[in-house]
């Protein structure tokens, strides 16, 4: 487990009004998460807090890169990242939900309000449901679409369906390299 303290702020130290800081997650920072679907990315988080009498208000930006697989050709590749969201720590339980900022309600002692969970929140809801690159193929896919070539024109093939797709055989390919 990573030292949480590189996540987040000390509040009683904090005065009141607006403050500034900044945030590095890196690959490491995954670890820390065994199933994240996320392994590699490289985001700076610039925390702008405001902090009153009644609650911490602060509203994240992200920038940087995710590491991503493609669905198709199972090669990685970056995906620029850039979001903004806005949390209200707020000490006052009856404060209600907006429809752009969440609220977390925290105790008056809090003695560090750690950032962890949102970060990783966050960068994880920046992965698009479907990743492809919009290089994709490349010379690097070349592999792939042999397969599928060969797959498609092989009547010999014994295992193959006789409703075999191209993204049939795709999938095929998928699970022969993901069962290893
Ligand atoms: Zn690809």
């Amino acid at each position: 487990m990573q030292n949480s303290r590189a996540y987040g702020i000390d509040l009683p130290k904090l005065a009141l009004g607006e403050h500034r800081f900044d945030f590095a997650v890196r690959d490491a920072f995954f670890a820390n998460w065994p199933d994240s679907p996320l392994t590699e990315a490289a985001v700076d988080i610039v925390a702008r807090v405001d902090k009153t009498a009644r609650h911490v208000e602060v509203r994240f930006s992200l920038t940087g890169w995710l590491i991503l697989e493609c669905d198709r050709c199972l090669r990685s590749y970056s995906q620029p990242v850039q979001a903004e969201f806005r949390v209200v720590y707020t000490y006052e339980r009856n404060l209600r939900e907006t429809q752009d900022e969440e609220v977390i309600w925290i105790d008056r002692n809090t003695p560090f309000l750690d950032f962890m969970h949102e970060f990783y929140e966050f960068i994880v809801l920046q992965m698009p449901l479907r990743r492809i690159p919009p290089d994709c193929p490349t010379e690097a896919c070349a592999a792939v679409l042999n397969y599928i070539a060969n797959a498609s024109t092989d009547d010999d093939a014994p295992e193959r369906p006789s409703t075999a797709s191209p993204w049939q055989a795709l999938d095929d390919l998928r699970a022969k390299f993901t069962d290893n």
